[in-house]
């Protein structure tokens, strides 16, 4: 049995647990799934996942709410935008109830690395699918994995929140009627050498603009964007190049339905990001990470380092995941 403090202590990192579960599609349909102990994945050399890179993946959380139970937060959402990445990437999507199903397989055989109610560590799982048929011409490949594995992690901010640094980039994340709003590994592979750059100059992580006209705010790499205007109200990008949050849809909610906040996602000009009080990056991992500064090729925007708006919200939203506060219908989803 592990203390709270190493549950909270665990890095954001994989490590192995016992049990994954592995369904397969082949000759035109996917075969029933199944738990497996083993880790390793077995591919030709001519794999389409390795060749032209048919991959698409999710991310998740299982943990202990206050009342005992084991749950996961909207994992009904997490179905339906992997059965879109699939769509949109050529593969066969995956059945979402039986992503459901996956996922309490997958929770309830690695039971033990749950952690307790009372801590920020949760286990992590990472749903993927990947074109395992060989291909060489350019097509999609007629077999695929689906599987889903799972890691225990710890608290996301070890020691306490800390404001983020961004800088703008040089570069761009997607294009416009492209992969944006799809969660594929090739747009996490394309984003690496600006964001080991910024890394190089000190920076958390890039704010790209929009592709076309470099003048509208989209994302992160791998989180979308939270503003609060000075008169309270929460200020969201809309845009068709930006990745979905779950987070971000259900923060969306709680400002409006919860705290009576203004909720507004509209395309959100780059220009006029000075003139809101806070700003904030979401996303499973890290629910809301405040951003103090933006470098703008040398010229700062600086937010609220203390963020309270962004807090009460984020406050908010994980009283919710944890069932301190009641949830909307059907957020939380018991998995064992
Ligand atoms: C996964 C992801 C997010 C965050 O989505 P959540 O559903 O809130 O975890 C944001 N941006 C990108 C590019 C992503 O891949």
């Amino acid at each position: 049995m592990k203390t709270k403090e190493e549950w909270n202590a665990l890095a954001f990192a994989y490590s192995r647990t016992p049990f994954r579960y592995v369904a397969r599609y082949a000759n035109g349909r996917w075969e029933e799934g199944k738990l497996t102990e083993r880790a390793e994945v077995v591919l030709g050399e001519s794999a389409g996942v390795l060749q032209y890179a048919q991959t698409c993946f999710e991310g998740l959380k299982a943990y202990t709410a206050k009342d005992g139970r084991i749950v996961c937060f909207r994992p009904d959402m997490n179905a339906k935008r992997m059965a879109d990445s699939a769509r949109a990437l050529e593969m066969p999507p995956y059945p979402e109830d039986k992503f459901l199903e996956a996922v309490k397989a997958v929770v309830a055989a690695n039971r033990e690395f749950v952690p307790p109610y009372g801590t920020d560590a949760s286990l992590y799982l990472r749903p993927t699918m990947y074109a395992t048929g060989a291909v060489l011409g350019v097509k999609p490949a007629d077999e695929y994995e689906f599987r889903i594995f799972a890691s225990p992690v710890g608290a996301y901010f070890k020691g306490g929140i800390r404001p983020l640094k961004l800088r703008v980039s040089d570069f761009d994340r997607a294009a416009p009627h492209g992969t944006g709003h799809v969660k594929a590994g090739l747009n996490y592979a394309m984003s690496m050498h600006a964001g080991a750059e910024a890394h190089a100059e000190g920076f958390d992580e890039n704010l790209y603009l929009d592709a076309a006209t470099r003048t509208f705010v989209e994302e992160t790499g791998g989180a979308n964007f939270l503003f609060v205007s000075k008169d309270n109200a929460l200020v969201t990008p809309r845009s068709s190049t930006i990745l979905p949050s779950v987070t971000r849809r259900s923060l969306e909610y709680v400002a409006e339905h919860l705290l009576g906040m203004k909720a507004e996602e509209r395309p959100v000009p780059f220009a006029e990001i000075g003139s809101f009080s806070e700003c904030g990056l979401c996303g499973t991992a890290a629910v809301i990470s405040p951003v103090g500064e933006i470098d703008d090729h040398g010229r700062k925007i600086s937010f609220s380092a203390d963020a309270p708006v962004l807090m009460k919200l984020r406050e908010t939203l994980t009283g919710i995941q944890r069932g301190e506060i009641d949830a909307p219908e059907g957020w939380l989803f018991p998995v064992v």
